[in-house]
Parts: C-alpha cells; structure tokens; sequence
C-alpha cells in the first residue's frame, strides 16, 4: 500500500487556522529560523518558541534545476522567498508554466503543501513549495 509522509518531522505544525510552515522565534533575541533550531546561532539561547510562518512571501530569486533526487522529475523552478518574518526560505516552485515567463522577482508567492517526490517504492514524500499568489489553484 502506497503512503503520504511529511519530508521532514516538525516543518508543519496546525496553530489552529491550518497547517503552517513552524518557525521558531528565538526568546533572547527575537531572530527567527527555519526550520527551528536547538540554539540560536547568533546568540546562543535556547529554548526557541515554534511559532506559524506567513503563507505568502516575496519571490527574491529564482533558478532552474536540472538535477535532483530519484523520483523529482527534472527541470523544475527553484527560489528563495522572502517571507514578512525577514527569514529567506529555499523552495521548489509550482504552478507557474511556463516558468521563465511567469516568475518575476518581486511577485507575491503562496506557500501550498503538496508532493515533492515519490521515493522507490512509490509512496509520496509531501512537503512544501511555493506558487504565484492569486492563481487558481488546480
Ligand atoms: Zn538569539
């Protein structure tokens, strides 16, 4: 039977409006990670408060990959978003054919959660990606 996992423990977490992507805010400093770290690099507290990341961000660059891991067709769009939390998040890109016409920088981008790959026994690895805000989504 085939099965949906999440990329990585921990990234998503419910704070009651649906699932977000978890930050994690540093108590001392006010520096906020992703994904949540043991110790803040900058100041070295602990302890950090998880805490939900905006859905929507800023496209600050974007790229084609032409290699990836087993299962991830290839080419697909990568980018870095800039979110209002001041953190730039790597992403793979979606729902923006064709690609190099459709991206800007500066464009409003929209988390969704969705399949990045399936791994060699089928089952789907689901995490997050990033699309142009506002689309329908299909
Ligand atoms: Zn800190």
């Amino acid at each position: 039977m085939k099965t949906r996992r999440f990329i990585e423990d921990g990234w998503f977490h419910d704070f009651g409006h649906g699932l977000a992507l978890t930050g994690g805010r540093c108590p001392a400093c006010g520096r906020i990670y992703f994904p949540t770290k043991q110790v803040c690099p900058a100041c070295f507290a602990t302890d950090q408060e998880k805490i939900p990341l905006s859905h929507k961000g800023i496209l600050h660059t974007f790229a084609c990959s032409h290699m990836g891991p087993s299962g991830l067709p290839t080419p697909y769009p990568i980018g870095f978003i800039e979110l209002p939390e001041g953190i730039k998040l790597f992403s793979l890109l979606t729902r923006c054919d064709p690609w190099d016409r459709v991206l800007k920088v500066g464009m409003e981008m929209e988390m969704v959660i969705e399949t990045i790959r399936t791994d060699e026994d089928g089952n789907e690895i689901v995490g997050y990606k990033f699309r142009p805000s506002g689309e329908i989504p299909s």
